[in-house]
This record gives C-alpha cells, structure tokens and sequence, in this order.
C-alpha cells in the first residue's frame, strides 16, 4: 500500500513529505490507519543528531490510530479498533518480560521483521527504518501486535496519541519509576511535555508541593497549570537553594527530564535525606555526570528511568480512565494540531519553547 510519510533523510535537514510503501501484515502483525502523532523532543533530538538512527527514517513514536487489518496470529486487537502504539513493545519471553519489566525487554527483535523479509516499510527498493518500531508520521503504520494497545472508542484520538509517549513516560516516571508518595515533595527539571506529564503523575500521586523548574517562564505558567504548587527559574535564582528553601529541607523525589549533566547534579543536591532523583532526560552519550560522594552519605539515591517503567497495555488503559475523570489534562497538553506537512513548522515552535506539544492529525 502507498502511504505519505515524513521521510528523515539527512541530520540537520528538513524532513520531507514522500510516498512510500506499507507492506501487507504478517501473521503477528498489524496495520493501522494513523489518526493522529505527538510530535516529541526525541524526534527533534534525531533530526539533530543527537540520537543516532539509521537512515533514511520516519519519525514519530507517539501516535494512535485505528486498526485497517490484522495478521492471522492477531488476538489483542481487530479491524476497527481505536489503539495507541508504544515503542517499548515486548517479546514476552525474555528474563525481564517475564519478571513484568516488558520496557525492559531485552529480545525487541524477536518483534521485528527477520533478515530475509521484505521491509516494512520501504520506497521502491530502499529500505525505510521506521523510527522507534513505529514511524508514526505516516498515514498508516505497520506494527507488531505488541506495540499496539486496544482503547475505549469515547477517548479522541489526538488526545489519546500523548499517552504513546510522553504521559507514559512522564506519569509513569512518577507512579511507577519513583513511586512518589502522598504528601512528598517533588521538584521537576525541565516543563516541556514530559516535564508537564511528571508534575501531572505527582499531582496524581498526592504530592503535597511540586516545584516546575524551567528556564522560560512561559513553561512555568503552563506548568502551575497542570498541577506545579511553585516555579523556579534557574535565570534568576539558585535552583538548588531555592528548592531547599522551599522545601524546608529538600524535595523527597526530583526529576530531570531535560537530559544534561548539571540538571541531574542539581536535581541530586536538591533532595531531601533518603531523598530519590530520577533521570528520566536522555543524556547524551559522551557527556558525564560529577557528583560530590558525600552526598551518598544522606542515603540519597539516583535512579534510572526508561519509558516511566511503563506496562503499556495496563498503563494506557488505566490513564485513560484518569483522562475520564478529569484527573489526567490531556486536553490543555495539546497546544497546537497541524497536518503531516506541518512537522518541520512543528520542530521549529518545539525549539522555540512556544508548544507543550503539537499533534499531526490525517484525515
Ligand atoms: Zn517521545
Ligand atoms: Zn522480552
């Protein structure tokens, strides 16, 4: 089938609109009519360079749809149902699949198409990688029935698309990677759309004081919106200072969620005793982290956070219900929607600071 995608051809380069074509299903596999894709730093992050990926590719890693056809072997979905496709599809059997870390899955291969078969995704006799194991900025996506999960039909799609990526990694960071406890103290590095869906997860956790922390204060006043009780900007004060003032004391969790260095030592210094920091920014390789080992000694801790430790297929599900009950804002997350054509428009107001996210939507 031909589709139009954004096709990545180039780092540093505008991404252009072409046609390509969508293989037909294999028996595990699921072909989904794209509704709508959150546009995401780590896409931005790859047009930089930034994350390397093989090219050429089609971006987009937080898309929702609805399912056009099924392989033979497919049991989670069916011809016109509403899913939401993550990038941490699982295998299911592997040691950390099996412990009920799928985000952790250590055989992703074992869901992708095998050596000798025809691509995905391709352009005459070029192959297309699809980005993430999804390529989202597309009309259609060909998926592994693990990288889809099957949603209530009420829930509109371009709303539904964020929980793809950035609500599950930022709420999940809060609920499942930290488990930040009622009455704690949070402080949250960076107010972008992860950032947002941190402070959100906390509000939802019961946090008694989340403090947004961001260098344009445009973000901060978005972020007070979402859930933040107070907003630093680094420009004019301490950061570190300033949330342990705040805090009489330190934060019980902190977040980084912009992916540099000194964040994550600031969000370290930040904690309160037996206080926990969270990385949950992509750090770029290459670049390290300095941290004064006396701090070890008030039992702090750092932790590691891929995806917000989703389980996708329960996770979803769960936040939609919370999107339902007015407890999840997907809705004030959405600052903009914009055709296919728009992504590069997309990428620009990202980098500008002007959007939490924009959502392309297809016809
Ligand atoms: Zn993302
Ligand atoms: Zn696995």
């Amino acid at each position: 089938m031909k589709i139009k995608a954004a096709v990545m051809r180039e780092v540093n380069r505008p991404v252009s609109i072409e046609d390509v074509d969508v293989a037909a299903p294999g028996p595990d596999e699921v072909l989904v009519k794209t509704v709508a894709c959150g546009v995401c730093h780590s896409d931005l992050h790859t047009v930089h360079g930034g994350i390397a990926a093989p090219l050429p590719t089609v971006l987009g890693h937080e898309p929702a749809g609805i399912v056009l056809e099924v392989g033979e072997r497919v049991r989670n979905v069916a011809p016109g149902d509403h899913v939401i496709a993550c990038t941490s599809m699982f295998c299911g059997a592997c040691p950390q699949c099996v412990q009920g870390w799928p985000h952790l899955c250590t055989d992703r291969g074992a869901c992708r198409r095998g050596e000798g078969e025809a691509p995905r995704l391709s352009r005459g006799s070029e192959l297309i990688h699809p980005y993430a194991d999804l390529a989202g900025f597309a009309e259609a996506m060909l998926l592994h029935s693990r990288a889809v999960v099957k949603i209530d039909k009420d829930i509109p799609l371009d709303r539904a698309a964020l929980v793809g990526c950035a609500v599950t990694t930022g709420v999940g960071a809060a609920l499942n990677s930290a488990q930040v406890t009622p009455g704690s103290t949070v402080a949250v590095f960076g107010a972008g759309g992860v950032g947002i869906s941190v402070i959100q997860g906390a509000r939802i956790a019961g946090a008694r004081q989340i403090i947004a922390i961001d260098l344009n204060d445009a973000k901060l006043a978005t972020a007070l919106k979402f859930g933040a009780t107070d907003t630093i900007n680094p420009a004019n004060a301490d950061p570190v200072k300033t949330v342990k003032k705040m805090t009489r004391g330190g934060a019980d969790f902190a977040f980084e969620v912009v992916g540099l260095p000194k964040l994550l030592e600031q969000a370290f210094y930040c904690l309160a005793p037996r206080g926990t920091a969270v990385l949950v920014g992509a750090i770029a390789s290459g670049q390290s982290v300095t941290l004064n080992p006396g701090h070890f000694f008030q039992e702090k801790r750092i932790i590691g956070c891929m995806m917000g430790s989703n389980r996708f297929t329960v996770d979803a599900p769960h936040y939609l219900d919370l999107y339902r009950q007015g407890r999840l804002d997907l809705d004030s997350m959405v600052t903009r929607t914009a055709p296919l054509e728009g992504l590069n428009e997309a990428f620009r107001a990202m980098e500008a600071g002007e959007v939490t996210r924009t959502v392309l939507t297809f016809n």
